[in-house]
C-alpha cells in the first residue's frame, strides 16, 4: 500500500533564486505508474528527489501513506531510485551489487541470499551472479541495477530515465520488462523520460511539466485524443 500526495509544493534552489518547481499538487494512487514528461530543465528529476528525501522542499508538503515526510531522512523512506548512469560497484560480483544494500542494513546472511536470488530470478539475471559488472551487456547491467533497487521490497519505486542509456532494441525489450515487472510488484512508481513512445505505451497516467509547473495529468488514451 502507497500512496504519494503533494500539496502545494514548491523547490527553489538558493533564496534568491525562482522555483523550478511551482505550486505542484498531485495525488499518486497504490500501485500507479506515472510517468513525468516534459522539456529538459522544466523540474522532474527535482520532484522525484524531493520524494526520495535527497532535496529539501521549499514550501508545501509530500505524503506517503498519509505520512508527511518532508522531514523524514532518505533511509526511512522505503523507496528505491534507478538512474540513467546507473552506477555499478565494478569490483564486486553481480551477487554482491545486489546484496550490498541489504548487507549495510546488516540483515542475515541467509535472508540476503533469498532476497537476491529471488531478485535475480525475477529479473532472469540468475546465471550471471558471480560475473563482473564489465563482463556484462548494458541490458545486463541495467537489470542488476534494477535487481539492487527491487531486492529491498521498496513501497516506492523512482525511476529518472533508466533505459536512455540504452540502444533502441534493447530499449524496447527492458521496457516491456519493465511493465512485467512493475505488475508483478506491484509497487508504486514514477518514471521519468524524454521518450513518447516510453510514456505512451508504460504509463497509468501521464503528467507533462513545463517551467516547473504541471500542464495536463491524464491516461495516455485521453492524451493521444486530445487535440
Ligand atoms: P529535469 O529533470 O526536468 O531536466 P531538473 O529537475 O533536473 O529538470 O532541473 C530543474 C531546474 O533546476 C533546472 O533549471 C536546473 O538547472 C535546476 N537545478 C537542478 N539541480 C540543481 C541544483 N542542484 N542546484 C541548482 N539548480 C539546480
Ligand atoms: P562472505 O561474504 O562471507 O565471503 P560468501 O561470498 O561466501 O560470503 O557467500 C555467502 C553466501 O552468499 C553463500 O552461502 C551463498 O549462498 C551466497 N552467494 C554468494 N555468492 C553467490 C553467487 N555468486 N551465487 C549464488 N549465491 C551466492
Amino acid at each position: 500500500m502507497s500512496r504519494i500526495l503533494f500539496n502545494h509544493v514548491y523547490k527553489q534552489y538558493g533564496k534568491d533564486k525562482s522555483a523550478v518547481v511551482k505550486d505542484f499538487n498531485l495525488e499518486i494512487e497504490d500501485k500507479e505508474f506515472v510517468v513525468f514528461v516534459g522539456p529538459s530543465g522544466c523540474g522532474k528529476s527535482t520532484t522525484l528527489r524531493m520524494i526520495a528525501g535527497l532535496e529539501d522542499i521549499s514550501k508545501g508538503e509530500i505524503y506517503i501513506n498519509n505520512v508527511l515526510v518532508n522531514d523524514l531522512p532518505p533511509k526511512d523512506r522505503d523507496i528505491a531510485m534507478v538512474f540513467q548512469n546507473y552506477a555499478l560497484y565494478p569490483n564486486m560480483s553481480v551477487y554482491e551489487n545486489i546484496a550490498f544494500g541489504l548487507r549495510l542494513r546488516k540483515l542475515p546472511k541467509h535472508e540476503i541470499d533469498i532476497a537476491v536470488k529471488r531478485a535475480a530470478r525475477v529479473l532472469e539475471i540468475e546465471p550471471y551472479l558471480d560475473r563482473k559488472p564489465k563482463q556484462l551487456s548494458g541490458g545486463q547491467r541495467q537489470r542488476v541495477a534494477l535487481g539492487r533497487a527491487i531486492v529491498r521490497n521498496p513501497q516506492v519505486f523512482l525511476m529518472d530515465e533508466p533505459l536512455s542509456n540504452l540502444d533502441a532494441k534493447l530499449r524496447v525489450q527492458m521496457r516491456s520488462e519493465l511493465i512485467r515487472l512493475h505488475k508483478q510488484l506491484g509497487v508504486t512508481t514514477i518514471y521519468v523520460t524524454h521518450d513518447q513512445t516510453e510514456a505512451m505505451t508504460m504509463a497509468n497516467r501521464i503528467v507533462v511539466m513545463k517551467d516547473g509547473i504541471i500542464q495536463q495529468v491524464d491516461t495516455p488514451e485521453e492524451i493521444y485524443n486530445s487535440p
